[in-house]
């Protein structure tokens, strides 16, 4: 655990916020979270097979097995890519294959979304980075 300011590893514990560890930074007095993140960041790469993998119909387990991603992760991105979904206009459906009723966007429409789902990450501003 780093201090995000100077990035020094000399730092002690400040106590709780929200149930999460605080820590002070012992050099420069900056304080920040120990930060939980159950969804670790992966390159958009894995991303995108996982979900390639999910729409091919594999379960969120032997894609967790195959790729080393906890399934938790996956799902989330499949909800982020279903919650995306609904706000893409279906001009693109004959890009993408139909199963069932469900239209299953291109690899094309596969980078979009991850922009978008990107740009909003970045405007939650969860990150230090
Ligand atoms: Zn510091």
């Amino acid at each position: 655990m780093n201090c995000p300011s100077c990035d020094s590893s000399h730092n002690r514990k400040n106590g709780k916020k929200r149930g999460k560890q605080n820590y002070i930074c012992v050099g420069c007095g900056r304080q920040f979270i120990d930060k939980y993140e159950p969804s670790r960041t992966y390159s958009n790469e894995i991303k995108e097979e996982c979900l390639k993998m999910y729409l091919n119909g594999m379960g969120f387990r032997g894609i967790e097995r195959v790729k080393g991603v906890h399934h938790t992760t996956i799902i989330s991105w499949v909800k982020q890519l279903g919650k995306t979904m609904v706000d893409v206009p279906s001009k693109d459906v004959n890009q993408g294959e139909l199963v069932g009723d469900r239209n299953i966007p291109s690899v094309g429409e596969l980078d979009e979304l991850e922009t978008f789902v990107g740009s909003k990450k970045i405007k939650s501003g969860c990150g230090q980075q």
